[in-house]
């Protein structure tokens, strides 16, 4: 019967289902396995509650399937993001009501939420790094900084790059990750709540927009090309961000939270695989969606539903491991492909200077072209 708990190696730990990442993607998917009765492990390997480089706008599309999970967002008091304001690096700018909105809700208090409902649903959560996944005979061995452990099914949701994908052979790893991300959180009284700015500059894009907490975060995606010439963030914002009028006066009046900026590099947009040697990837594991959307987080947690009701229908019905898994693709395929293909040309668009102003002069023509757009890089609610 599939999902029966068989010991593998007797000093093997052993768990039915391992979730390798507690990020959105992990975290929920424990939360739903485990609600539906599912001895789950899940690893993480740092510890919670931490910040990450993230914008901080979650496409409400997401609420429903949450308040279903009992997830209850509306306690950490986030911001309800409702309009946009978005301007080219000459400072040339166009303000949207967004067609679903969003919440301004940081990564720091949401993971933890997150992390809190799954322990308090039973899930196991480890604080071990995995250091290699392995499949053999219909079972799954799990290696940790600590240990080894043993499952019929493996979830993956370890992020945008780990080492597992490189031990997975997977075929992005192999490719240019061209890409480098600064996140801050900022104070300024004069910035209002509801609103998400997203400013272009020369190599990239930062977003602003509040969180919970009243801080402003402030997270900017740029080429590694146009960074490295300046390497530290400071004077990557003096030198370039600043070149953004609207930037310009955002950074000469708000005052940085954090001590140091988080950066991350080696970032990459390839096309991954959703399932990779059995495992079925959910969140930026199966894929990462140019963070202009701002539907990355919504698509972790989307995914992980998808991927718990597949596993769990598996369970239902008893077919086999093969139809699951395609089931999954297919599923993740319809759902999110056409929201990644037209995240990929308006990224494309808003690099070009020249582009980015020719289209701004279209939108400010035709500014009902910009909700559309928007809508297409979105999800209808999940129920
Ligand atoms: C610059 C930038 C701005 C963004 N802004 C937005 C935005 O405003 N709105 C939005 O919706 N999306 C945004 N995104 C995308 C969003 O951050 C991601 O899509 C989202 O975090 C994906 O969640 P996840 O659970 O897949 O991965 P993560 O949240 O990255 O979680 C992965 C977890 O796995 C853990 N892990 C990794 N390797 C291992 C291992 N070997 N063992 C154990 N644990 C491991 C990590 O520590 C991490 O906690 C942005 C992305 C970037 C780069």
């Amino acid at each position: 019967m599939p999902g029966f708990f068989i010991p593998y190696k007797t000093e093997m730990i052993n768990s039915n289902i391992i979730i390798v990442g507690g990020g959105l993607a992990g975290l929920t998917a424990a939360i739903h396995l485990a609600q539906k009765g599912q001895k789950i492990t899940l690893f993480e390997k740092d510890s919670f509650p931490h910040h990450k480089v993230c914008g901080e706008y979650l496409s409400r599309e997401v609420k429903p399937y949450l308040d279903d999970l009992e997830i209850n967002l509306e306690k950490l008091k986030p911001k309800n993001l409702d309009r946009l304001l978005y301007s080219t690096p000459s400072g040339r700018s166009i303000e949207v009501d967004l067609p679903l909105g969003a919440l301004g809700v940081s990564r720091y208090a949401l993971d933890e939420l997150l992390y809190e409902t799954a322990k308090a649903n039973g899930v196991e959560v480890l604080q071990e790094k995995v250091t290699e996944i392995t499949f053999l005979k219909d079972r799954f061995k799990v290696t940790s900084s600590e240990g080894e452990y043993s499952a019929g099914y493996v979830l993956g949701g370890f992020g945008k790059r780990s080492l597992l994908d490189k031990n997975l052979n997977r075929e992005f790893f192999k490719e240019a990750a061209p890409w480098v991300a600064v996140k801050s959180h900022y104070q300024l009284k004069d910035f209002p709540d509801d609103l998400v700015a997203l400013h272009n500059f020369k190599g990239g894009y930062c977003g602003l927009s509040r969180t919970e907490s009243g801080n402003i975060n402030m997270c900017y995606l740029a080429t590694y090309e146009s960074f490295k010439a300046h390497k530290d963030p400071e004077i990557f914002n003096e030198k370039v961000l600043r070149k953004n009028p609207f930037l310009n006066n955002f950074l000469a009046e708000a005052s940085p939270v954090f001590e140091q900026p988080l950066t991350i590099a080696q970032i990459s947009f390839s096309k991954k695989e959703a399932v990779k040697d059995h495992v079925l990837m959910m969140g930026d594991t199966a894929g990462l969606i140019h963070p202009l959307c701002g539907n990355g987080m919504a698509i972790a947690i989307h995914s992980a539903k998808i991927a718990s009701e597949e596993i769990l229908k598996h369970f239902k019905t008893g077919n086999s491991r093969e139809e699951m898994e395609n089931a999954y693709k297919e599923r993740w395929d319809k759902i999110f492909s056409q929201r990644f293909r037209t995240a990929f040309w308006l990224q494309k668009i808003l690099l070009s200077e020249n582009l980015a102003e020719i289209s701004q002069t279209l939108i400010s023509t035709m500014p009902f072209l910009l909700p559309k757009i928007i809508k297409k890089t979105h999800g209808e609610p999940i129920v």
